[in-house]
């Protein structure tokens, strides 16, 4: 943006405009698409800030998941996803980091380590290729969810600048509702999020109801306990009057017993909130739960006056399902 609007300083205030609507809503891949700018402009803008976004597509057999594996300026390489999951919802899951320090034990990302932050810019051209994508299938990228690769609580402010640059109305005008950021449990963050006053869905991933377990499930849970954690989440919805969601993986024989569903349901009891039982894809270290433990996890938690949701997997032949985003190495 700041590029941007250096190159534009000497154009008429309208340009700008003209811009974001030829890059957000015509999603042009290319600056000589931009009619309404003048050809000089088109040129200087091709040369000092191409749009061309280089990545490798992959897409599962089923035609519903496409991953894409962006390569950024700097040589560094990100995974990010597009699920179809109806007519009228297309989500884009984008990644914040690339790699993630927290090395939760049953995600692939953990165990690249933090290589680096993204740039908001680096977050949007993430949606911008899907955009690009479903324009040629004549549908639209319609929700973004923070649940790539790496923790957005830790890269705060080029997050929030990236969900605004695709909320602003002049742009891809994406609704603010249609944005999720889910993390591990950062409570300066949540406490923070909670201030900035958007209507953004935030999902907390929990994965165990005891903090034992949650320990030995994602270290960073050593540094935000459970029951600060907790207390972070009472705060955000006293001031946001949100619901918020709590992802839980269902690995077998760990989390997923009938006490555990009975522990969970009494840690939740009280709180606006759903639970989204996630199928474990399995990186190696874990089992993932039965389809009967998972169905008995849900009916106690159902029981107990506890919304459940159930994740349909995505994109499992293309590594692109939850937990699974890693950049692998070739040969
Ligand atoms: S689950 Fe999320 S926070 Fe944990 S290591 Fe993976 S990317 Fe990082």
């Amino acid at each position: 943006m700041e590029d941007l609007q250096l190159i534009l300083k000497k154009e008429p205030k309208y340009r700008l405009k003209q811009v974001k609507e030829a890059v957000y809503r015509d999603l042009i891949g290319n600056w000589d698409f931009a009619l309404t700018l003048p050809l000089s402009l088109r040129k200087q803008l091709n040369e000092k800030l191409p749009l061309e976004i280089k990545a490798e597509i992959f897409d599962s057999r089923d035609q519903k998941t496409t991953k894409a594996l962006i390569e950024l300026q700097d040589g560094n390489k990100i995974e990010t996803v597009l699920m179809r999951y109806s007519e009228k919802r297309n989500t884009v899951c984008v990644s914040s980091q690339v790699g993630c320090p927290l090395s939760c034990t049953f995600c692939a990302t953990g165990k690249m380590g933090l290589i680096r932050n993204l740039t908001a810019d680096e977050i949007v051209n993430q949606v911008l290729l899907f955009g690009r994508i479903m324009k040629k299938e004549e549908d639209k990228v319609t929700n973004i969810v923070f649940m790539g690769m790496g923790e957005p609580f830790l890269n705060y402010d080029e997050v929030i600048k990236a969900i605004k640059i695709l909320h602003d109305p002049e742009g891809m005008n994406l609704g603010i509702r249609h944005f999720s950021l889910s993390t591990s449990g950062i409570t300066e963050g949540i406490e923070k999020f909670a201030l900035e006053k958007m209507e953004v869905n935030l999902a907390i991933s929990l994965h165990s109801p005891t903090q034992e377990l949650r320990e030995k499930l994602m270290p960073i849970a050593k540094k935000y306990h459970l029951t600060e954690l907790f207390k972070a989440i009472q705060s955000y919805q006293k001031i946001t009057r949100r619901k918020v969601m709590f992802e839980y993986l269902m690995l077998q024989d760990l989390n997923d017993s009938m006490d555990q569903a009975l522990q969970l349901s009494k840690l939740l009891r009280g709180l606006s909130c759903m639970v989204n039982l996630i199928p474990y894809n399995e990186t190696g270290v874990y089992k993932a739960s039965s389809t009967q433990a998972i169905n008995n996890f849900r009916r106690i938690l159902e029981d107990n006056y506890i919304e459940v949701a159930q994740r349909y997997r995505f994109g499992e032949d293309i590594k692109a399902a939850c937990g699974q985003l890693a950049i692998r190495k070739k040969g």
